[in-house]
């Protein structure tokens, strides 16, 4: 889906990911079914967990941290080419597309008068255009857990070879700057323990009843009878009823083993693709809030995206080359302590901005019309209730 820089006529700047085998010619992950999640009721005992060569922080339940990645294989490449100076060309609107955008604006608002729209006299018109960059690492990270579910004859693989470490299971990513999670059971890690939660008996006692299979009758509280001598017609008299959470039981199925007694141990490997973005939009001196433009779309001038993208020095505003050069360095640095980056994007939009005075009723107003979309701001709308105007 990535198309070529539109400003760099084709040169690319950046290297392919060395760390990063596309999944079609990897081959079929290692025991990649996704799995579901099991939550016993209590913690299952530390002991419960065997030692596996590579895996010895792992605990139940997982803890709060990703596995950091191996390094990667090649240092990072110096730029090869620059990008070259595009036809920086700024748009402007017309002033009948302002009028239009501020009438639209006014009209929206339900208590707006459009009057000052439609008849206020624009007086000028100035662009005050601004610059947006944004930067987007896309990351994979890792982290294992111990696991368990009900043991109904899965494969037991434990110690037949070593374990493959988290970063050398094969997963099937989704495309890039697409947000996913997958859950993988490592191999070599599977074995039978015998339940923690049923003591291995496949049962537990009722909770609702204590393990009798009937309780005092909520009627009649247990008297056999309402009102006096009224025999309680919900019990028959008897003054107890069978508990309906067991079924007159006295025992429910194990939660945690499903009444199988015994549990497929494993460690889960936990899997997450995240896209982590910023963006800068150079100051402008308009008076338009920059929170504004946090709405809008604006006119895509350069995108890149590669396994690392490099800083924009060439770009003719240095606010953006500054952005650039920072955003990255912060991106490839504290993202890649925890995650594998697999791929960088950067993209520079031009926001179209236009400040426009106008005369109303003898007193001078402004108004903004922002981005692709003809947003419009007029804090100083002066016909802000109906019954202002006439
Ligand atoms: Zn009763
Ligand atoms: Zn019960
Ligand atoms: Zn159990």
């Amino acid at each position: 889906m990535e198309r070529t820089p539109i400003l760099s006529g084709g040169s690319s700047y950046g290297t392919v990911n060395p760390g990063y085998i596309p999944t079609a010619a990897a081959g079929p992950a290692m025991s990649a079914a996704p799995i579901p999640h099991t939550h016993g009721p209590s913690a299952p005992p530390s002991d419960m967990f065997d030692t596996v060569p590579g895996y010895e922080g792992t605990v139940s339940g997982g803890g709060d941290g990703y596995l950091p990645p191996p390094m990667p294989t090649v240092p990072m490449p110096a730029p090869e080419s620059r990008p070259a100076h595009p036809d920086w060309h700024i748009p402007s609107i017309t002033e009948e597309t302002a009028r239009e955008a501020f009438i639209m604006f006014a009209s929206n608002k339900c208590c707006y008068s459009t009057g000052p729209a439609r008849n206020g006299v624009i007086t000028n018109m100035a662009a005050y255009n601004t610059y947006r960059y944004r930067l987007e690492t896309f990351t994979e990270s890792r982290s294992t857990e111990w696991s368990h579910e009900p043991y109904k004859g899965q494969p037991v693989d434990a110690y037949q070879q070593p374990a493959p470490g988290p970063w050398d299971i094969a997963a099937q990513p989704p495309s890039f700057f697409s947000e996913h999670t997958q859950q993988i059971r490592v191999p070599y890690t599977s074995s039978v323990k015998g339940c923690h939660a049923c003591l291995g008996m496949g049962r537990m006692p009722c909770k609702d009843c204590a393990g009798a299979g009937n309780k005092v009758c909520w009627v009649c509280n247990g008297s056999g009878y309402r009102h006096s001598d009224d025999r309680c017609s919900h019990c028959n008299g008897r003054g107890r009823e069978n508990c309906s959470r067991c079924s007159g039981q006295g025992s429910r199925l194990c939660d945690t083993c499903r009444g199988q007694r015994q549990l497929l141990v494993f460690i889960n490997l936990k899997i997450k693709w995240t896209n982590n973005q910023d963006s800068y939009v150079v100051e402008q001196s308009s008076g338009l809030r920059v929170e504004n433009l946090s709405k809008v779309t604006g006119k895509e001038l350069f995108r890149d995206a590669q396994y690392l993208v490099y800083p924009l020095s060439g770009f003719p505003d240095p606010a953006v080359a500054r952005a650039s050069e920072q955003l990255i360095r912060e991106h490839q640095g504290k993202y890649s302590l925890t995650s594998r980056i697999l791929q960088q994007r950067q993209t520079i939009e031009l926001i179209p901005i236009t400040k426009v005075d106008y005369m109303w009723k003898g007193k001078s107003h402004v108004f903004f019309v922002y981005g692709n979309e003809f947003q419009v701001n007029a804090d100083d709308y002066p016909a802000t209730c109906c019954c202002s105007v006439m």
